[in-house]
C-alpha cells in the first residue's frame, strides 16, 4: 500500500516537495469495515486551500498526514453486510492505493451504466456545484445572458450547458484556443473568449454580450471577474463559486475583483456558496444531471492521468490550466 502525505504547507504555488509518498501496510478490516481499492482519484482546486493552516469551511490537511479527497473505488474485502467484494463505491478517502474504512464512510454506486469516473465529475461534486450554484443562485431565465469563467473546466463546462438547457445565451471565458473551440463547437456555447490572448477582455465581453450580463458564474475571481462585473445588467445574480486566480497568492496581496460600486449601481446580488450547502438535495441534482446526460443534452470531458505516482502533477496542472473538463487520476483497473 502507498499513501501521499502533505509534507509541508506551501507558500505560493505548491511544488513536488509539498507531497511525500510513503509505503504503508494494508490495514486488516475490523467488524463493519471494508477495504477499498482506489480506481479513480479526484484532484480539485479547493485542496489548495486545505493545504494552508487556518479555519475554512473544511479542516486544513495536517502536516505529515495523508491528503484526502473524492475517490471511486472497489471493495476488495468486506466485513460489513452492507457491501461485498466487487461493489463499486465513492467517498472522501485518503490518497492511498487502499483505504480500510467503516462501510458507512462510502456510498455504493448503484447505477453502473455510466462510466465510474463520472461519479467524480459530471455526476459528482463538480456537476452538483454547477447545478445548484447556477439554478439556485444564478436563476437564469430564457433569453438572459450567462457568463461563466473557468468555462472549460469541470464546473464551468457544466454550468454553461445547464444555462443553455434553460434557454439562456452563454458566453464562456477560458485560457486556450483549444478550450474555446471545445466550448463553441462541442458544448454549444454561443461564444468563448480566451482571456489569455484577448487584448481587452471587457471590450470582448461587451461585443459578445450586447444585451449585458444577467448571470455571472464566477470560478476564478481576479482581473477576469473585474472585467465581467463591468458588464452587469440591473439585478444581475452572481454565484460566487471559486477564485482560483488567488489560491496561490499571499493573503495580504491585493487581488480583485473590486465589487462594491459595481454591485450597488446595478442592484446585483452576489452569493458565495459551498456545494455541501445543498447536500439534502443531492439526489435530485444527480437525477437531473443523469437525465440530461442520457438525453444527450449534457456532455462532459475528463482529463485522465494514469498512475498514483502522477497525482501531484495532476493536481499542480490545475493551476496551469492543463485540464479540459474534470482532472482525474486513474490509479488502478477494477
Ligand atoms: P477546473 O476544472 O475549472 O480546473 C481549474 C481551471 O482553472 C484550470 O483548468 C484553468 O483553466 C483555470 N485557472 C487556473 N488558474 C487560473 C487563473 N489564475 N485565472 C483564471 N483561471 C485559472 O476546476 P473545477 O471545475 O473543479 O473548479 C472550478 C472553480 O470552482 C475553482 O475555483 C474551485 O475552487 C471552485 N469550486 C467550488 C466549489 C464550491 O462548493 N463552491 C466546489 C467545486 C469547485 P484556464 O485554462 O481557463 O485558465
Amino acid at each position: 500500500n502507498q499513501q501521499i502525505l502533505l509534507a509541508n504547507r506551501p507558500e505560493g504555488l505548491p511544488t513536488k516537495e509539498t507531497f511525500e509518498f510513503r509505503e504503508i501496510p494494508i490495514e486488516k478490516p475490523k467488524d463493519g469495515q471494508v477495504v477499498v481499492k482506489t480506481l479513480y482519484l479526484s484532484v480539485d482546486p479547493y485542496m489548495r486551500g486545505r493545504m494552508n493552516a487556518g479555519k475554512s469551511y473544511v479542516e486544513p490537511y495536517a502536516i505529515n498526514a495523508p491528503i484526502s479527497g473524492g475517490i471511486v473505488g472497489e471493495i476488495v474485502e468486506s466485513r460489513s453486510e452492507k457491501l461485498k467484494a466487487g461493489d463499486k463505491v465513492q467517498g472522501s478517502l485518503n490518497w492511498q492505493l487502499y483505504n480500510t474504512v467503516d462501510a458507512a464512510a462510502v456510498r455504493k454506486i448503484e447505477n453502473t451504466n455510466v462510466p465510474l469516473s463520472a461519479y467524480l465529475s459530471v455526476l459528482g461534486m463538480t456537476g452538483l456545484t454547477a447545478y445548484f450554484g447556477l439554478l439556485d443562485i444564478g436563476q437564469p431565465k430564457e433569453g438572459e445572458t450567462v457568463v461563466v469563467s473557468g468555462a472549460a473546466g469541470a464546473v464551468g463546462s457544466t454550468v454553461g450547458q445547464i444555462a443553455k438547457i434553460k434557454g439562456a445565451k452563454v458566453v464562456g471565458i477560458a485560457g486556450s484556443d483549444e478550450k474555446i473551440k471545445y466550448l463553441e463547437n462541442e458544448l454549444g456555447f454561443d461564444k468563448g473568449i480566451n482571456y489569455k490572448t484577448t487584448d481587452h477582455l471587457q471590450k470582448a465581453l461587451e461585443e459578445a454580450c450586447p444585451n449585458g450580463v444577467d448571470v455571472y458564474f464566477d470560478n476564478v475571481g481576479g482581473s477576469v471577474s473585474d472585467a465581467v462585473l463591468n458588464c452587469l445588467n440591473d439585478f444581475a445574480r452572481i454565484p460566487l463559486c471559486g477564485a482560483i486566480s488567488s489560491y496561490n497568492a499571499d493573503e495580504n496581496e491585493d487581488f480583485g475583483p473590486r465589487i462594491q460600486p459595481k454591485l450597488l449601481k446595478t442592484h446585483s446580488m452576489i452569493k458565495g456558496f459551498i456545494v455541501g450547502d445543498y447536500s439534502n438535495d443531492f439526489a435530485r441534482g444527480i437525477q437531473d444531471l443523469a437525465e440530461w446526460l442520457s438525453q444527450g443534452k449534457l456532455k462532459y470531458k475528463e482529463t485522465i492521468v494514469e498512475g498514483f505516482e502522477n497525482v501531484p502533477d495532476a493536481f499542480l496542472g490545475l493551476f496551469e490550466g492543463k485540464n479540459l473538463g474534470k482532472q482525474l487520476v486513474k490509479v488502478s483497473e477494477p
